[in-house]
Order: C-alpha cells, then sequence, then structure tokens
C-alpha cells in the first residue's frame, strides 16, 4: 500500500480561540490581508478578534470585504490586485468556504505569474502564508490543499491543488456560526458530512485517513437530531462546536483523499440549477451509496455503522429528514450532467467508478422526474 500523508494545518479550537491564541500568528509576517464577505464577520465578532489579535501582535492589515459566495477566477485575479497592492505579506481569511478559498487563490496570485489556462495545472513554489478562521461549519478548507473556483469557460469548478495552500493556522470558535441560518447550517453540515463520506470511498483512504472520516461522521451522527429540529435558534453551543470540529476533520480527509464522484456530479446542480454546494452533495449521497451498495457491500458497511444506520435506506432516511423537497431535474438535464460528470477529475480516485448510465440512474433517483 503507497500511503502519503500529510496534514500541516495547526488547528487550535475553543472559545475566544482567535485572541488567546493570537501569538501564533505572528510567525506569519508583518501586514496581515483580511480577506472576508462584505457583512458576516462584522455581525458575528469574527473581524473584531481578528483586529484584535493583530494588534496584540503590532501587525498592521488591510482590509479586503468583498469576497462574494462561490468565487470565480476573475474574482480571484481582482483580489490577487489588491492584495499586491496593499504589500501585505500574509492572508488572513475570515468567512465561510468562499472567503477562505479566495483568500488562498489571492495568496498564490500574490507571488506567481499565472493566466488562468496555467493557474490549475503549474506546480507551485512559493505561496504567502494563510491563516483562516471559519464562520460555517463545511467546506473545512482551513485544512485543505485545495481553492475551489467557479470557472465560466468549463462551467463547472476548478482548484488550485497544493499542499502550500494548507492554511498554517485554523482558528476554530463555533461562537462565529451561532446566528447561522437554518438552511446555511444544514447545507454546511451536509457537505462536511459527504467529505467525510467520499474519502472513505476514495482510492487515497488508508488508515490514517479512516479513523478521522469515520470520526466525523460520528459526529455528524450526534448533531443529527439537533439538527432535525428545523430551526436554527435551538441548536445549542456544544452542537455549533461538534459540527465545526467535523468539518474541520472532513477538510483534513479529503486535503489527503480527494473527493469523489457525488462531488463530482454536484458541480452541475450547482452551477446549472443554482443548489448550494452541500445541499447538491446531501441530494446525491443516498443515491451513490445505493449504487456502491449494489457493487461492493462491504466498502459501506464502516460508514453505514459509524452513522448508526442499518441500511442505505437508513443513511437516506436521516438526510431526508434535512433536505425536504428536492429539486427535480428533467431527462434532459440529467443526461446532460452525466456526460459532463463523466470528465471530472474526481472518477480518477473513486474507488466504486460508476459509468455514464449509473450516473444518469444516481441522478434520477436523486432529483429525477421534472
Ligand atoms: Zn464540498
Amino acid at each position: 500500500m503507497k500511503i502519503n500523508y500529510y496534514m500541516p494545518a495547526q488547528i487550535v479550537a475553543g472559545d475566544n480561540c482567535v485572541r488567546d491564541n493570537a501569538a501564533l500568528m505572528r510567525a506569519l509576517g508583518d501586514k496581515a490581508f483580511i480577506i472576508t464577505g462584505s457583512g458576516s464577520a462584522k455581525k458575528n465578532g469574527s473581524l473584531d478578534d481578528s483586529l484584535a489579535a493583530l494588534s496584540a501582535n503590532k501587525q498592521s492589515c488591510t482590509l479586503f470585504d468583498k469576497a462574494l459566495p462561490n468565487p470565480s477566477i476573475e474574482d480571484a485575479y481582482g483580489a490577487a490586485e489588491e492584495l499586491k497592492r496593499s504589500g501585505c505579506d500574509f492572508v488572513l481569511a475570515i468567512g465561510g468556504g468562499s472567503s477562505i478559498d479566495l483568500g488562498k487563490a489571492a495568496a498564490v496570485l500574490a507571488c506567481n505569474d499565472l493566466t488562468p489556462e496555467t493557474l490549475f495545472s503549474t506546480p507551485l513554489k512559493k505561496v504567502l502564508p494563510i491563516a483562516a478562521v471559519p464562520t460555517t461549519a463545511g467546506t473545512g478548507s482551513e485544512a485543505t490543499n485545495y481553492s475551489i473556483l467557479t470557472n465560466t469557460v468549463t462551467e463547472s469548478k476548478s482548484s488550485i491543488t497544493s499542499p502550500l495552500i494548507i492554511p498554517r493556522l485554523g482558528f476554530l470558535d463555533a461562537r462565529y456560526t451561532y446566528n447561522l441560518g437554518y438552511n446555511t447550517t444544514v447545507n454546511t453540515a451536509l457537505d462536511a458530512l459527504s467529505h467525510s463520506v467520499e474519502s472513505l470511498l476514495s482510492i487515497k483512504s488508508s488508515p490514517f485517513t479512516e479513523g478521522l472520516a469515520l470520526s466525523g461522521i460520528r459526529i455528524f451522527r450526534e448533531c443529527l437530531p439537533a439538527l432535525q429540529n428545523g430551526r436554527s435558534a435551538i441548536i445549542e453551543p456544544a452542537v455549533r462546536e461538534k459540527l465545526l470540529l467535523a468539518a474541520a476533520i472532513g477538510g483534513m480527509v479529503i486535503a489527503n483523499t480527494g473527493t469523489i464522484i457525488v462531488h463530482g456530479m454536484g458541480y452541475s446542480l450547482t452551477y446549472f440549477k443554482h443548489i448550494d454546494h452541500g445541499r447538491a452533495n446531501g441530494l446525491l449521497l443516498g443515491s451513490y451509496l445505493d449504487f456502491v451498495s449494489k457493487k461492493d457491500p462491504a466498502k459501506i458497511e464502516p460508514i453505514l455503522k459509524a452513522m448508526g444506520a442499518q441500511s442505505v435506506g437508513d443513511f437516506e432516511a436521516a438526510l431526508n429528514s434535512l433536505l425536504g423537497v428536492r429539486e427535480k431535474l428533467s431527462e434532459d438535464e440529467i443526461k446532460d450532467f452525466a456526460v459532463r460528470a463523466g470528465r471530472v477529475l474526481h472518477l480518477k480516485v473513486t474507488a466504486v467508478p460508476p459509468g455514464i448510465p449509473d450516473m444518469e440512474a444516481i441522478y434520477r433517483r436523486a432529483v429525477g422526474g421534472a
């Protein structure tokens, strides 16, 4: 068995962890380029805590608060231009996966002369140091080697992949997630679950990632009753903390195994149907497990056990309680999306790869019937 396990991110977790561990950021540089969205970081306290930590370190900063959901390649070049002009020597990304992924891309483009054509294929030698403060519990971008950008040329998502873009530091303070809406909470939790499940079904899964991934699934299961209540306001701090840990764990494992065809198939749902990324994975996950259960049932046994499910049906019922009414695709869309999914790189690491007709059947089962 050939294994290459690499996880250099330092993760600190707990209430007030940004201020309490401010000194950890000292080694990153003298001036931080803070990348965040326009609103939530100001409201949830993450920006204030970050500014206080930088101030305690006598580090200066420039604030770039124009990160948008699903950042595009053009957005990345725009942020990088401002980063270069600012003279900052490290990136502090605060927000959901979109802000952190945009921060990573800007950190790459600030010190590499790359065109959109070479951005995704050139091995990187230097990237500005990155620290991440996630304010949603989903992508786990604080621990991954990916920056996922919307690519209008391929009409999908493209990923900058490099060990150099794994953030040096990730600060997990669940207080920043207390006021997230119910849909965001559920969709991001589904993304985190999907990362752990998919990593177990990747050809790169190893004993190093298996234990973490199963732990991520078990933590999701512990949070399930709170998520099933259907209201954000009653999700307790202890559950919020668990969701944040499950998300970081999901990031740690996919940094080593990649995501598989579930993510590859989900991209078309997001690009063409504007279905949230985590929800897209949640919609497809049960149907893909059903496919695997018919080809290689032993592969999904540990996943079902960690979820406390006796069968794929049980697993799907748990997800259905969160997904509500499913979106519907037409037969033409299903055929088109299956062909597109047949071209994604995720297929190469998928341990039980579906063919095009299989993917049509997975889409049909998950979101067919329009
Ligand atoms: Zn994801």
